[in-house]
């Protein structure tokens, strides 16, 4: 591995974790919490939850595991270009989807606002959850017990309410510091995943079309390089050469603008980092261009009426679950009952959110459909 910066985050000077084990030799504590999240029945389950389009709808379109995978190799690339522990950007890589709910965000809309009087329900807090309590492997402890500096990567934001109850780990919030520069980087890095892939699978689903992508500045620049190189290049392969490029400039960018801040703010270890503004952070100039992509994607492909007609499915699939589950709590299965006696709105939240689009859609039909066996 490269020789980590000074402001890297060291496995060595961990803050810990909440239930004190041994060390994790021969492998460092991020290689163990890594390792947790690659074993974990939360991390198998994104094999069929859905980015934009639920599974079923192709094969080929990005899932919540692909993605995960693709945020975590933007994001140790960048590791090594910045000094910074790799193997904590794959940690926090790999877990920030963990909590995510069936069917993408229109699933957390849908599950938050039937938990509006109990709370709420956001899927980055449910990530960290998945890791604090609800993955249940572990002689000792209830969940992975991962680090403080993957817990704090994983939670990206929180409200001031919830912080409050956090701690150590929501003081930040409070207090207006950040997280570690491997936490800020793959934060980023989900950015530079997320707008790529949804320009890909946009245009493998028909849903959106090259000709619209070329009045976005930043995808026009990088296709017109391409013709100019292959003039006879076209369909998919157009396509990827495009946006590998768009990747590629967005990480640069990303590396360059952060080395210029570390040298204008000169961290000189973790602890500078977290009283520092943010110091990962792409040019102007590029943050621009990638939030005209990201409008456009939004307006153009997540506001489609066809995705927005299965997305309608999805709210009112979740919601019927929610009501039914909250009506009759003996639906639950056995260990969700028993966290049920506790508190039931908030078992029937991580009975759902636990859910895979097609586990849901099984569920639905099992407590709504006569005809199937239950
Ligand atoms: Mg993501």
């Amino acid at each position: 591995m490269p020789e980590l910066a000074p402001y890297a985050a060291d496995p060595a000077q961990s803050r810990g974790r909440r239930h004190p084990e041994p060390p994790a030799t021969p492998r460092t504590e991020f290689q163990r919490d890594r390792d947790r999240i690659v074993h974990s029945t939360a991390f198998r389950r994104l094999e069929y939850k859905t980015q934009v389009f639920i599974n079923h709808e192709g094969d080929l379109f990005r899932t919540r595991l692909t993605h995960s995978l693709e945020v975590a190799q933007i994001g140790r690339t960048l590791a090594r270009l910045l000094g910074l522990n790799e193997d904590l950007i794959e940690t926090v890589a790999l877990a920030h989807d963990l909590g995510h709910t069936p069917f993408g965000h229109t699933g957390q809309d849908a599950l938050n606002e039937c938990m509006k009087p109990h709370g709420g329900f956001e899927h980055n807090l449910q990530s960290l959850r998945v890791v604090d309590e609800l993955e249940q492997r572990y002689a000792d402890f209830e969940g992975l017990n991962l680090t403080f500096e993957a817990r704090e990567g994983i939670l990206k934001h929180c409200s001031p309410r919830n912080a409050g109850r956090l701690g150590e780990l929501g003081a930040r919030f409070l207090q207006g510091r950040q997280p570690s520069l491997e936490a800020q980087i793959t934060n980023l890095a989900d950015e530079i995943a997320y707008n790529n892939h949804d320009v890909d699978d946009g245009l493998r689903s028909g849903l959106i079309e090259l000709a619209q992508l070329e009045e976005i500045a930043l995808f026009r620049r990088h296709l017109d390089e391409v013709r100019a190189r292959h003039p006879a290049l076209a369909g998919r392969r157009l396509v990827n050469e495009t946006v590998r490029r768009m990747i590629n400039t967005l990480v640069v960018d990303l590396v360059e603008q952060t080395r210029a801040n570390l040298a204008e703010h000169r961290p000189q270890n973790l602890e500078d980092v977290r009283l520092c503004p943010p110091l990962a952070a792409f040019s102007p100039g590029v943050r621009a261009a990638q939030l005209e992509l990201k409008r456009f994607l939004f307006q153009n492909l997540y506001r489609h009426y066809r995705v927005v007609r299965m997305s309608e499915k999805a709210k009112r699939l979740i919601r019927a679950l929610f009501e039914a589950f909250m009506a009759t709590p003996a639906l639950l299965p056995p260990e969700f009952q028993a966290r049920a006696e506790a508190d039931l709105p908030r078992a029937v939240a991580d009975y759902i959110a636990g859910m895979t689009d097609r586990f849901a859609i099984r569920e639905h039909r099992r407590i709504f459909d006569i005809e199937e066996l239950a």
